[in-house]
């Protein structure tokens, strides 16, 4: 009997749900659920879902209280950029060894607080819990209220053991903390005032600059970007912006939702990977501030930056019509994305999953793609092995845990996610996108296998 075969066939079995196949099943597809146990799940854990999502507020003490592989997993992992501290790019670690197991890590947990703020003065911790220390019960919520007052500053407990849920409960973890750093502001601005928070970039390469160079031609500016490049005050004063724009929805709609309750600022989703979805985000935007002149100055930004761009796309679109390409990637609007942006390059989508995709993204990203593209929701290796093969993809878009899955199978591969060197936001950024795509998807690498 083929052992393996017939475990893989048994973990499709037990997760048919969460994968279907356009125009043949006409089921919901199941999703932001837990994980199957033993399914060896790509998805991150809770701990990972809070540090992506506040490590980049550049002047925290982001200290992890845990053993030391659960700081270093995550350590300076997006390739987030500052332009002012460069504190956040450090992991500090209580480093949990047998004996604190044992005997309980709150009094190192204290020693460890109390030695960063005399070495790095901040106006903010956030202490991370992990799964051992769920498992231990050590008291984070005591040992930072203490170390609160101690020291005078905010000591903000993150209670994120990697067990108790999906990324999705990092990704909420991570907001409650920033609501709790987010205050209401005197002197409010009035509903339409020019001002807006970006919510769901992490700057990575810079990515947030690039939007916020756009918004500022368009008369437009940002008032806290969460939480690329942001800032202990920066963020404090998050309340008075009159609008909140979102990037990445998986991580950002529950702050939204929350700003929106207690501040009354609305929100709307936007994206800002590929032409399309660049250009109908800015009009977007400078629709809802409804003045004449943000809308002729949207549309004059578009027109320039697309003049400069449209040669190049068009020269790869030509090399690159007719390839097909995998999708695996963090949150489900990013997928949406992508399948345009793959669109405009003239590659077809013919497999694509999320770790923490939401129900009506699925839907949109079942409307998008092809009839027989495969769809899943928190797959494991063996499912993208299997459908990639199967599909015949010459690509796969994903993040660090998915590379040696591609390469092994001797695919090109793109890091959408961590620690990128070019920014694929904006117009210039369509441009690297397919760039990318046509230096690994026709590399001389793949004759030689
Ligand atoms: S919190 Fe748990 S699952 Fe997450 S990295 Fe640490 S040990 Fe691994």
């Amino acid at each position: 009997m083929d052992v393996r075969a017939t475990l893989k066939d048994h973990l499709i079995k037990e997760r048919a749900a969460s994968i279907i196949t356009k125009g043949k099943q006409k089921s919901q597809l199941k999703c932001d659920t837990d994980s199957v146990a033993g399914c060896v799940s790509q998805r991150a854990c809770v701990y990972c879902g809070a540090r992506v999502v506040l490590n980049p507020v550049t002047d925290a003490i982001h200290l992890v209280h845990g053993p030391i592989g659960c700081a270093s997993y995550t350590w300076d992992i997006r390739g987030s950029l500052s332009s002012g501290s460069e504190l956040y790019r450090n992991s500090f670690s209580t480093d949990l060894k047998e004996q604190d197991v044992i005997f309980g890590g709150e009094k190192k947990l204290t020693r460890a607080i109390d030695e960063l703020v005399e070495k790095y003065p901040s106006k903010v911790v956030f202490v991370y819990s992990t799964c051992i220390v769920g498992v231990i019960g050590d008291d984070l919520d005591a040992v930072c209220k203490d170390a609160a007052s101690r020291h005078g500053i905010e000591v903000i407990p993150i209670q994120s053991s990697g067990f108790i849920g999906n990324k999705a409960a990092g990704y909420r973890a991570a907001c409650d903390a920033l609501l709790r750093l987010i205050k209401p502001v005197e002197g409010k601005l009035p509903p339409k005032a020019m001002s807006l928070n970006y919510l769901g970039d992490f700057n990575l390469a810079g990515e947030v600059w690039i939007i916020k160079n756009y918004l500022k031609q368009m008369g437009i500016d940002v008032n806290v970007a969460f939480t690329g490049d942001s800032s202990y005050d920066k963020l404090k004063k998050a309340s008075s912006a009159s609008l909140n724009i979102i990037q990445c929805a998986g991580s950002m709609i529950y702050l939204a939702e929350k700003m929106k309750d207690l501040y009354g600022i609305p929100y709307f989703n936007v994206s800002f990977l590929g032409l399309e979805d660049t250009a109908e985000s800015l009009r977007k935007i400078a629709s809802h501030f409804g003045d004449a002149e943000t809308i002729i100055r949207a549309e004059e930004i578009i027109e320039e930056e697309v003049s400069k761009v449209r040669d190049k796309i068009e020269w790869y679109r030509q090399r690159l019509q007719g390839k097909k390409a995998a999708v695996y990637v963090g949150g489900g609007f990013k997928a949406i994305s992508l399948i345009k942006q793959f669109k405009e390059i003239g590659i077809d989508v013919v497999m694509i999953g999320t770790q923490t995709g939401r129900k009506e993204e699925y839907e949109t990203i079942n409307e998008l793609v092809d009839e027989g593209t495969v769809i899943l929701d928190d797959a494991n290796p063996s499912e993208l092995e299997r459908f990639m093969t199967e599909k015949g993809a010459n690509l796969l878009v994903g993040g660090v845990k998915e590379r040696p899955l591609a390469y092994k199978l001797g695919v090109a591969f793109i890091d959408h996610n961590h620690d990128r060197k070019h920014p694929l936001s904006g117009f210039v950024g369509a441009v690297n996108f397919a760039k990318e795509v046509y230096s690994t998807l026709c590399s001389p690498v793949w004759k030689y296998l």
